[in-house]
């Protein structure tokens, strides 16, 4: 029989929602085409409809102001653009800025030449710099166009929630575009597109129980868009041209809907896991380093550097107990690189981190199981430090 596993690498990807399977199987028996008028286009329009209502309460935005796209990726390839769009007038973007702790998605910078990006530095403590922000765009050169900031709201690896308002008050007294990232956030502490003061959310509906490859771009209004980056039959209002992946809108829109639920009192219950796992850590291996703690962080995520134990090796170590977590960010190579995000801090990337993410239907025997592998881990660690 196999040996039972269990999944602590929910920031990875979350597993899939039931009701969003549901919608799924659903969706995937609707023959026509969202833009055909006959009933079955309609129908399929129906569906794409529902599910953007859902997303929108999901971020508190309009939902004429969300845009599917093929991932969140695919939205910050969009929406990171030097070229925007007020009805038929083209507004230049000058420069990109965003911060070392972004994920990949976003420092790949968009359709912008690597050198017409800045990084934004971050604290040690893994927040990105207020004052790095005014500085940088203190010196923007406002001739060549607007300045584009992109941040996230909650990291990755760290689970840290970032201050954007403070940034976006910041980003708006320099006449700027705040793009923000908030596909680790949605679902996990309430967010809204107006409260945050952003310009552009990005969302990823794998992040929330929903299928993968599919996102969206959520604008706060419609007169200002990027330029298109998809574009062909005119589908999402011109914005992202292509026959709409009912099933997988379906099944975004059905994991927003049940994410959009009690927030709060889920997040809660879920931090309390988490809260255990660290103590346990702690009481079994004292000189465990945890990122982040006492920082405002989302409930779901614990990024720790256990000293003698090389991230990857520790990966190993777990996944050989049954256990799936991560060491930083998921790699589409496999491989286990050295986090920009600690590097980013100055932490020690090269040993690197590992990251215990959970969610709303990991158990207490999960975080019992997790706790067992980690202090068997901790203890060997600690043997092999001795013998040496
Ligand atoms: N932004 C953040 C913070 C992420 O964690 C991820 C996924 O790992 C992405 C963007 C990219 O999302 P997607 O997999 O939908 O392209």
């Amino acid at each position: 029989m196999a040996r039972e596993r269990t999944y602590l690498d929910w920031n990875a990807t979350a597993p899939l929602h039931q009701g969003a399977r549901d919608a799924m199987f659903d969706a995937l028996s609707l023959t026509g085409n969202p833009s055909s008028v006959h009933a079955e286009g309609r129908a399929a329009r129906g569906v794409v409809e529902k599910a953007r209502r859902e997303v929108a309460t999901l971020v508190g935005a309009d939902p004429s102001h969300v845009t599917f796209t093929a991932s969140a990726t695919e939205a910050a390839s969009h929406v990171l653009s030097p070229v925007y769009r007020m009805g038929k007038a083209k507004i230049a973007i000058g420069r990109l800025y965003v911060s070392a702790i972004e994920h990949l998605a976003i420092r790949a910078g968009g359709r912008f030449a690597p050198d017409e990006a800045t990084e934004l530095t971050v604290t040690r403590a893994g927040l990105i710099d207020l004052d790095a922000i005014e500085v940088s765009l203190a010196a923007h050169d406002a001739k060549a166009g607007l300045p584009l900031v992109a941040l996230m709201l909650v990291n990755n690896e760290t689970g840290i929630i970032q201050p954007i308002r403070e940034a976006s008050a910041i980003v708006k007294r320099h006449g700027g575009l705040l793009i923000v990232d908030a596909v680790q956030a949605a679902g996990r502490i309430p967010v809204s597109i107006d409260a945050l003061g952003a310009d552009f959310l990005i969302v990823s509906a794998h992040k929330l129980g929903g299928p993968k490859g599919i996102g969206a771009l959520v604008s706060r209004g419609e007169t200002l868009m990027p330029e298109p980056l998809v574009r062909g039959g005119g589908q999402e209002k011109g914005h992202r041209a292509g026959t709409e992946n009912i099933a997988a809108i379906a099944g975004f829109g059905a994991a927003a809907r049940a994410m959009a639920e009690d927030v709060v009192g889920r997040n809660d219950a879920i931090a309390a896991l988490r809260d255990r796992a660290e103590a346990a850590m702690l009481a079994a291996a004292p000189d465990t380093l945890i990122y982040g703690r006492g920082l405002p962080r989302v409930g779901n995520t614990s990024f720790f550097h256990l000293p003698g134990l090389k991230a990857e090796t520790g990966q190993i170590a777990f996944d050989l107990e049954g256990i799936a977590l991560s060491a930083g960010a998921a790699c589409s190579s496999g491989k286990v690189g050295a986090s920009h995000v600690l590097t980013a801090m100055g932490e020690d990337a090269a040993t690197g981190a590992l990251r215990l993410s959970i969610g709303p239907t990991t158990t207490d025997q999960d975080v019992e199981r997790f706790i067992a592998a980690f202090t068997a881990i901790a203890a060997r660690r600690k043997l092999a430090g001795r013998a040496a």
